[in-house]
């Protein structure tokens, strides 16, 4: 593999990871948001230059996969020119930030995410993984979704500074929720937080300015696939989409798609029925994940896909299942975890992917037959 594919760093355009199935390439899409004209380019791009597959992120980004070390700087042109990815890698990298996807021109989503990517260039280094949350609609929306600094409606209507890992934050004055940001982004560099990786991990305690004691507010329920005040959404199993599902969207009638950190896609605009996407808020694919597995991870002894999907719809709560004990679909527990060892299954109970389980080296039609409800 060529020497500019980086591991053990959230990867981006300008440092792909390498993958079983080629570099993986990330798209940051500008406050999530994708105008048909762009999906198109995707969809061609990943036809071009990758092997067709698209992971959407739990944190709101694309990711084109299977691209070749051959292919991989004229895909950073293209991207570039069409400004999905900065011309600047340092800038690129700092672009780290997940908004609330149902934000409108001239909300406080959309104009504190605009004023801190005015800020970019002063912001600091930062460890790989770390981000910002911007969540200024009416409740919060993103509480789950990863991230260390964030910006949340507060419990008394305002906005609030909140750090990753503290139950509470500081109510901001208007127009000052850009600059708390950065501020909190520079005391967590200068108070040994590269250290602890992540602002949940760091265990200073916090400046004064930085340190209310108002909770954010409740948060609304998620977006689900169907009907939105915006258009309609649609759900992409196992956040794994086609260059031909881009190219579906594309050309539907409408003016742009929201990505979410929900493996769903906001419309802005009316979506005709594709069976590629999830339409049903109640699919239990929704409440699946299942990474690659057999054959295209080579760490993995068996498939997972076609297994979840015949798995799914008798788990009630959140299923996992992994081709190895390593987890790349999900870190948390789920309810039913399914973990591949050595060509057979193992089940295991409100755990993470290689956790000792409750039912050793099962056949799938086992499986099937002890998780059936009838
Ligand atoms: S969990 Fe294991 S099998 Fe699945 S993608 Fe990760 S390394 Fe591959």
């Amino acid at each position: 593999m060529s020497g500019f594919a980086v591991r053990g760093w959230c990867p981006d355009a300008w440092r792909p990871m390498a993958a079983g199935d080629g570099l993986l390439v990330r798209v940051k899409p500008r406050l999530g948001r994708l105008t048909r004209a762009e999906l198109a380019l995707l969809a061609d791009a990943s036809a071009r230059f990758g092997n067709g597959l698209v992971d959407l992120t739990n944190r709101a980004n694309l990711q084109l996969r299977g691209v070749s070390d051959a292919g991989w700087p004229a895909l950073l042109d293209l991207l570039t020119a069409h400004a999905l990815v900065d011309p600047d890698r340092t800038r690129e990298r700092r672009r780290t930030l997940i908004v609330a996807p149902d934000w409108e021109q001239g909300d406080d989503t959309h104009r504190i995410a605009t004023d801190l990517l005015a800020r970019i260039d002063a912001l600091p280094a930062l460890p790989g993984k770390t981000g910002f949350v911007i969540d200024a609609g009416p409740a919060p929306l993103l509480r789950d979704a990863p991230g260390d600094f964030r910006i949340e409606r507060g419990e008394a209507g305002g906005l609030i500074l909140r750090a990753e890992g503290r139950g509470t934050g500081m109510p901001l004055a208007p127009g000052d929720e850009a600059a708390a940001l950065a501020r909190l982004a520079r005391w967590f560099v200068d108070s040994g937080g590269v250290a602890a990786g992540r602002m949940a991990r760091h265990t200073a305690p916090l400046p004064d300015w930085a340190l209310g004691t108002e909770p954010p507010a409740a948060p609304r329920t998620a977006i689900l696939p169907g009907a939105h005040p915006m258009g309609s959404a649609v759900g992409a199993p196992f956040g794994q989409m086609t260059a031909d599902s881009l190219a579906v969207l594309a050309g539907q009638p409408i003016a742009a798609v929201r990505v979410t950190p929900w493996r769903v896609l906001l419309a802005e605009g009316p979506l005709a029925a594709d069976p590629r996407f999830l339409a049903d808020p109640a699919d239990p694919l929704l409440r699946t994940d299942a990474c690659a597995g057999a054959p295209a991870c080579p760490q993995a002894s068996v498939e997972t896909r076609s297994l979840a999907r015949a798995l799914a719809p008798q788990v009630d709560g959140r299923l996992h299942v992994s081709g190895c004990a390593k987890g790349c679909a999900r870190a948390l527990p789920a309810d039913v975890t399914v973990t591949g060892r050595n060509g057979l299954l193992d089940l295991a109970f409100d755990a993470t992917a290689g956790a000792p389980p409750d039912h050793v080296g099962l056949e799938p039609a086992a499986l099937l037959a002890l998780l059936g409800k009838s």
